[in-house]
């Protein structure tokens, strides 16, 4: 086992993939990024991730300078070299080596990094206790700022969230949109359940179109469960019988209170726990085989 990083065309240890200071992703966070995960020998809704950077990447009139099924490849090949069959992949897409302006025109060719590693946003127990959150002071950035459907390196709202969370002592922040309605949390969309019925924050109110939020809502269909995509307010939350988060990296998490106020009764509640039963059995299910011996055997 190795943690493999593929920089513009060459694969290379953790500790030996660099990129340059003028780089404008590090110099102004211009560039683009996804976070994927494998389980079991397998890609997690690879070609949703793919959409999504190469939507990421037309929104910054950002030239991605691999073709799709070379970037697919190059991902797979990243992972395979890995030997890892639990892991998360991070493609990095930046702007590329420029000067100190910011004029993107002096940038010549983007820089592609594929990260793969492991990772465990939550220790094991957060999932049967659940999770604290409390409301951010820090707003979303207005979609006509900087769209949040578009997975840009620019995370410092995110980030400055996070660190109100932590310096709450909790383990999430929920972010507010300008006008004050529920968004999602710093690295994760929302759902709340209220008298069994699920509702998540619809795109337009300024969150990312989460691939674990998709998942979650097709399961929810498929469980019989109603779920509407529905703009509400924390008065929502404080006062609903459930609510949980997801993301690729903290897949399905029950979240058990919220600004100081239990949820419901302050343990995980039963749809959640149904969909994260779901959710994991889904995983284990569909993906896009990374080694020979499953891509063979899934053929005969
Ligand atoms: N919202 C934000 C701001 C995120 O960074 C993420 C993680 N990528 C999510 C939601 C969840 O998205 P996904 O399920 O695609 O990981």
């Amino acid at each position: 086992m190795a943690l493999v990083t593929y920089v513009n065309g060459t694969f290379v240890q953790k500790d030996e993939a660099k990129i340059s200071v003028y780089d404008h992703g590090y110099l102004y966070g211009d560039g683009i990024f996804e976070g994927i995960r494998v389980y079991g020998g397998r890609v997690f809704r690879l070609e949703q991730h793919l959409d999504r950077l190469y939507e990421s990447a037309r929104y910054l009139m950002l030239d991605i300078p691999l073709a799709r099924d070379e970037l697919r490849a190059a991902i797979l090949e990243t992972v395979r070299r890995s030997g890892l069959r639990d892991a998360y992949i991070r493609p990095v897409i930046s702007r590329g080596v420029g000067d100190l302006g910011l004029d993107p025109r002096k940038c010549k060719t983007p820089t592609v990094v594929i990260i793969v590693d492991t990772i465990q946003l939550y220790p094991k127990d957060a999932y049967e206790r659940g999770l604290r959150m409390i409301t951010a002071t820090t707003r979303k950035i207005r979609p006509d700022a900087l769209s949040p459907q578009a997975k840009s390196l620019n995370y410092l709202s995110n980030i400055m969230a996070r660190m109100e969370a932590n310096q709450a002592g909790v383990d999430e922040a929920v972010m507010l949109n300008s006008e004050g309605y529920v968004c999602e949390c710093s690295a994760d969309n929302l759902f709340l359940v209220r008298e069994s019925e699920v509702w998540t924050p619809p795109p337009y109110v300024g969150i990312l179109k989460g691939i674990t939020r998709g998942a979650v809502i097709e399961l929810a269909r498929e469980l019989g469960v109603l779920l509407m995509e529905r703009v509400f307010t924390l008065h929502d939350i404080y006062t609903a019988d459930e609510c949980f988060l997801t993301g690729t990296g903290a897949e399905v998490g029950p979240v058990v209170e919220v600004d100081g106020r239990k949820i419901a009764e302050g343990r995980p509640g039963a749809i959640t726990l149904r969909l994260i039963a779901a959710f994991r059995d889904l995983v284990r299910r569909e993906g896009t085989p990374v080694y020979t011996e499953e891509v063979v055997e899934r053929r005969a």
